[in-house]
């Protein structure tokens, strides 16, 4: 490590349709961008897109590298073990060790909604707070919890994972195990879609928050995704309920809205490359 405050980070953003890259200082300032459509070529194919995407990024002085990638990501290997189909032939794919074959570098695989978790709450709207609850409403429903700056996984890797959180109502659109009952079926962005309430969703997850957060107790809930960005009428319902429904010494927790748009899965990524050990010899 030379500490001299010249070298970059790489990070990959992933997707079913496009892949992001970015190169980030020790700041978490973002210094490059580049993006690449997704090929539906398999994992290989995939993978192969990621490196020459990076590869463009010129020679800057990079010392390692962060993935956040769809699908649940085995932690010790940095392999998918489970992935729907928004990228064909994603599960299985050893995302870790075939990038760092292509780059040579260090690399740091995690789910893409850890990823954007974890840029948020390090250089985001939770930054500054020890304990940070990351909920992300889209197409789908997902969150992660951030603690004393590391991202917690859990015994199974589903910690902070709000999807599956039982629901007094059935949803319009199943969440993606297949149940109605559950919080995604009634807040993701189809679902709120095909009901027509954003602010009816947005009770429903504050009510959920309240349970949760006698659970985590979190210096803070950031809330992310595209259906966050319906804005007023779907946070104030979620504050509103939250507040309604809370243990009094939970009420004045603060819930606020992501600020990093799509950079925070770049900033994450990057950050969890900042926490790999160098790799030996010179270069
Ligand atoms: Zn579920």
């Amino acid at each position: 490590m030379t500490g001299d405050g010249r070298e970059v980070f790489a990070a990959l953003d992933i997707g079913g349709t496009k892949i992001a890259a970015a190169l980030v200082d020790a700041d978490g300032t973002v210094q490059w961008r580049g993006r690449a459509a997704t090929p539906r070529t398999g994992g290989d194919g995939v993978v192969a897109a990621a490196a020459r995407l990076l590869a463009e990024a010129g020679d800057a002085p990079v010392r390692a590298l962060g993935v956040g990638a769809p699908g649940v990501i085995d932690q010790e290997t940095g392999r998918v073990v489970s992935a729907t189909e928004v990228l064909p032939g994603w599960a299985g794919t050893p995302v870790r060790d075939a990038l760092a074959e292509r780059t040579g570098l260090p690399v740091a695989v995690v789910n893409d909604v850890r990823a954007m978790a974890y840029g948020e709450a390090r250089d985001g709207a939770g930054a500054g707070h020890h304990r940070v609850l990351h909920v992300s409403v889209g197409t789908g429903v997902g969150g992660a919890l951030t603690t004393g700056g590391r991202l917690e996984h859990g015994a199974h890797g589903t910690a902070g994972e709000i999807a599956h959180l039982l629901v007094p109502e059935r949803g319009p659109v199943p969440c993606g195990c297949g149940r109605r009952d559950h919080l995604e079926a009634v807040v993701s962005g189809p679902a709120i879609e095909a009901a027509g309430d954003a602010p009816h969703a947005g009770s429903v997850l504050g009510r959920a928050l309240a349970g949760l957060l006698a659970v985590l107790d979190p210096d803070a809930v950031v809330i992310g995704g595209g259906v966050a960005q319906i804005g007023a009428p779907f946070l104030d319902a979620v504050t509103a309920a939250f507040r309604a429904e809370a243990l009094p010494p939970l009420r004045a927790t603060p819930i606020v809205p992501a600020r990093l748009g799509t950079d925070a899965p770049l900033v994450g990524a990057a950050r969890l490359a900042m926490t790999l050990r160098p790799q030996g010899g010179t270069r």
